[in-house]
């Protein structure tokens, strides 16, 4: 357990943000992230622009618990999913995963860590490559475990896709086909399974349903929410559209120009929203509650 974690949210006295403070252990905690990025010069003697991606966010995600971070389009979001994946590094703060300091670990231990935390990207089509089949891409994770020392057979592999794409609602047959076969919800299933296959312990998706139909949104979230009671998964869950991270969230925190303006239950932010940005995200919202899925239209 990161006793300073614990601390930060204790001292956060935000009665809206109970999540944290209920018995469930800190997965994972996000400490006083900054990533700026400085561009090449664009005069000989002045100084190189910077952009300032995070300015200062910390949070945390309970174990078996979903946090969901919402802002518009270049406030930061996709910075905090690379850091939290160990795919940048942060200017200052530390990302803990179960107390441990990702970017402290070395190369090796990071790559056997890489176990317990998977992705899920927003482009069902751009994020599969083409050329390789179901299978394949399902065991790509258990390739880079194998590179690491931890990897398993590859009998055993194709046991483990084949139950992967089972809990995603796909059949054993799938495993030989190409990622052009299968619609935008299949194709993100498939990518869920993929994340799934290591058994990890976290899942970051960054914009998972952002392509997909409405219809479609819904039954994705609905397998992700599955997922979670099945297996005991965590989500940090990434979108610019409030009412993906409501359906699937036990607390929110709001984004700004890579600030946290506001955090709090999905609940408690359609009722109290304070900060005028979160405001404007909720105007955009159709409903206050998304209703209930639609029925699942074939072939998705
Ligand atoms: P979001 O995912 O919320 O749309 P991002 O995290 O992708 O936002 O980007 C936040 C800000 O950081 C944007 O202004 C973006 O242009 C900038 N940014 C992101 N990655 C880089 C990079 N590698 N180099 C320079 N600027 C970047
Ligand atoms: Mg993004």
């Amino acid at each position: 357990m990161n006793q300073n974690a614990t601390v930060s949210i204790a001292a956060s006295g935000d009665p809206a943000f109970a999540c944290g403070q209920n018995d469930s252990k800190i997965l994972l905690a996000v400490q006083d992230l900054v990533r700026h990025y400085l561009l090449p010069r664009e005069t000989l003697f002045g100084p190189p622009p910077l952009v300032r991606a995070l300015n200062g966010v910390s949070f945390e995600v309970p174990a078996g618990r979903s946090l969901g971070i919402v802002g518009e389009s270049g406030s930061g979001k996709s910075t905090i999913a690379r850091i939290v994946m160990a795919l940048d590094k942060p200017t200052s703060g530390r990302v803990l995963l179960d107390g441990r300091d990702l970017n402290a670990l070395p190369a090796r231990e990071l790559r056997a860590a890489r176990r317990d935390f998977q992705m899920v990207f927003q482009d069902p089509y751009g994020s599969l490559d083409p050329r390789r089949t179901v299978a394949r891409i399902v065991t790509e994770p258990l390739e880079a475990l194998a590179g690491a020392g931890a990897g398993a057979s590859r009998a055993a592999r194709r046991e483990q896709a084949a139950e992967a794409l089972a809990a995603v609602g796909l059949r054993t047959s799938d495993l030989h086909k190409y990622p052009h076969e299968f619609s935008g919800g299949q194709r993100q299933r498939i990518a869920i399974a993929r994340a799934l296959i290591t058994r990890p312990r976290l899942i970051v998706a960054d914009e998972p349903v952002s392509a997909l139909d409405v219809s479609v949104q819904a039954q994705v979230l609905n397998l992700m929410q599955d997922l979670q009671q099945q297996f005991g998964i965590s989500y940090l869950l990434i979108s610019h559209d409030l009412a993906v991270v409501n359906h699937l969230c036990d607390e929110v925190c709001v984004l700004h120009r890579g600030l946290v303006v506001e955090r709090g239950t999905p609940q408690h932010l359609f009722a109290h929203a304070e900060h005028p940005y979160t405001q404007k995200l909720l105007a955009a919202v159709p409903r206050a509650e998304p209703g209930p899925p639609a029925p699942p239209p074939p072939g998705t």
